[in-house]
């Protein structure tokens, strides 16, 4: 059979096939330079983390990534600023608690040199009163080291956290009844409110310590004829754990900073009672919340 056409069908041939071919280049071209698109897409994120982590690693803690997007990537940015920001602060916590400790720590020693060098000048006699004197500044110290000691325990103790249901009636009791010659002793009423069924999930040593340093301010804080309560108190859901006192309570512009390391309002102790306090209440999931009336009194809850 002879095509009545043939040239018409071999330019439709021809030029089918430079169609296929033009598309077949179009298309690629389009696929690398999508690839192209996507790839940068991918690597600015990813270079930008690259380039924070080196940061991090030099030392500068304030560094951020900025979170586009809510996939793969954006949440990685999303958790490398968290852990940045927690770096940030535990480094300038870090730093507090070194220039707090050293100017914890330059007091007494400068005391207790200034004294030995009056001794060894001749110009103050070692009499028994002079090396009393001496004893009790070597106390604090040994009493500021412990405290810190204390407090590095309670902050690494998430790891030592060993959780138990605990009955909170003989539990709360048995604390109360260890206090009793020592309220007895200062004038103060010690109350003790807790329902026969309530129990709590914790760890009983933490919570015991967090409990008597709780105990131990508010005796301190308060005065003779005054009153002092334990409390237990179940929510729909939780319970919760107060120690009240009708004592000297606490100024309003000392109320945010009485968690601090260090930060005490009266003489005499180290401000790291309510420190310990709370690492021992978080380490065991709780929460440490405080209500003060200067004047009236103050309680301390723990959720
Ligand atoms: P410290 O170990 O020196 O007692 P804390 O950290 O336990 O220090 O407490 C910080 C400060 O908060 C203390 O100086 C104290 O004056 C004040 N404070 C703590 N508990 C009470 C309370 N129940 N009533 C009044 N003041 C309190």
């Amino acid at each position: 059979v002879k095509f009545p056409h043939p040239r018409k069908e071999e330019i439709f041939v021809s030029r089918s096939n430079r169609f296929l071919l033009i598309s077949l280049l179009a298309l690629g071209g389009i696929a690398v330079l999508l690839s192209i698109i996507f790839s940068r897409k991918m690597t600015r994120p990813i270079k930008a983390l690259i380039s924070a982590s080196a940061a991090i690693e030099e030392g500068d803690f304030r560094t951020r990534v900025a979170v586009s997007g809510d996939d793969e990537l954006g949440t990685l940015a999303y958790a490398f600023n968290r852990m940045a920001q927690k770096l940030e602060v535990q480094e300038a916590l870090r730093k507090k608690l070194t220039s707090n400790i050293a100017h914890e720590l330059r007091t007494p020693i400068s005391a207790v040199r200034g004294e030995l060098e009056g001794m060894i000048d001749g110009l103050i006699s070692a009499d028994k009163e002079a090396l009393q004197s001496l004893y009790a500044e070597i106390g604090r110290l040994k009493s500021i080291l412990e405290g810190i000691e204390d407090l590095s325990q309670a902050e690494a103790s998430s790891l030592t956290i060993r959780k138990v249901d605990l009955k909170l009636h003989p539990f709360l009791k048995s604390i109360a009844e260890r206090f009793g010659k020592a309220f007895m002793d200062k004038g103060v009423t010690l109350e003790l409110f807790c329902d026969d069924d309530a129990a709590a999930s914790a760890d009983p040593d933490k919570l015991s310590q967090v409990i008597i340093n709780l105990m131990s301010n508010a005796l301190k804080a308060t005065g003779k004829g005054g009153r002092v309560w334990l409390r237990a108190v179940k929510d729909k859901t939780q319970v919760r754990i107060e120690v009240g006192d009708t004592g000297c309570g606490i100024k309003a512009s000392d109320l945010p900073f009485i968690f601090e390391r260090f930060y005490r309002v009266s003489k005499g102790g180290l401000g790291l009672g309510l420190t310990i306090v709370k690492e021992l209440a978080e380490a065991q999931g709780g929460k440490i919340g405080v209500k003060s009336i200067y004047g009236e009194g103050s309680v301390f809850t723990l959720i």
